[in-house]
């Protein structure tokens, strides 16, 4: 059976930045690669916070980098000849408890993760990637260094599902990523 990776991507670019040459020496050994980016989804415009209008004008792209970026993606991954699935989960940047109550309201916040309100999301995306990877599946993760909130999460959730399974995996790893 044809070897299948997984690489659980927080965002738009994680994988091909960290992992492209890995990616690169994968496909040409004819092994299946995925790229699993998590925290893709398009905001609501109306309730930006003032950090993700901050960010939005770094970007350049208007009000919805998001667009952007996945077409980046797209680009990339398809100059990998590796797979992609976008999921719909909103980067640390956009999550509110109530509207307009952002839990990461200003950029130095989202280097923290902030467990406590970030439950219920956790929770939702725990879901999500449970039904994405697949026992015989080689699953790459990112380290977090840098502790970027949406890094973290995903994290956690790659350990605890090798805790709750562990032995099911052939293999798991988890790759190095630099500070964003
Ligand atoms: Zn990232």
């Amino acid at each position: 059976m044809k070897k299948h990776n997984i690489f659980l991507a927080p965002h738009l670019d994680d994988a091909a930045l960290s992992c492209g040459d890995l990616i690169c020496k994968l496909v040409t050994r004819d092994e299946k690669c995925t790229v699993i980016t998590i925290f893709s989804g398009s905001p609501a415009t109306k309730f930006l916070s003032a950090a993700a209008k901050q960010f939005h004008s770094n970007c350049n792209f208007g009000n919805n980098p998001i667009f952007h970026r996945k077409m980046e993606d797209k680009n990339a991954m398809r100059l990998l000849g590796c797979e992609y699935k976008h999921l719909d989960f909103l980067e640390c940047l956009y999550r509110a408890d109530e509207p307009e109550n952002h839990i990461y309201s200003n950029l130095n916040q989202i280097y923290c993760y902030n467990h406590d309100k970030d439950k219920n999301y956790e929770y939702m995306v725990e879901k999500a990637l449970y039904s994405e990877v697949k026992d015989s599946d080689v699953v790459y993760a990112p380290l977090s260094i840098g502790n970027h909130a949406d890094h973290i999460m995903t994290k956690i959730l790659y350990l605890d599902y090798q805790r709750k399974y562990r032995g099911k995996f052939i293999i798991t790893k988890i790759y190095f990523m630099f500070l964003e």
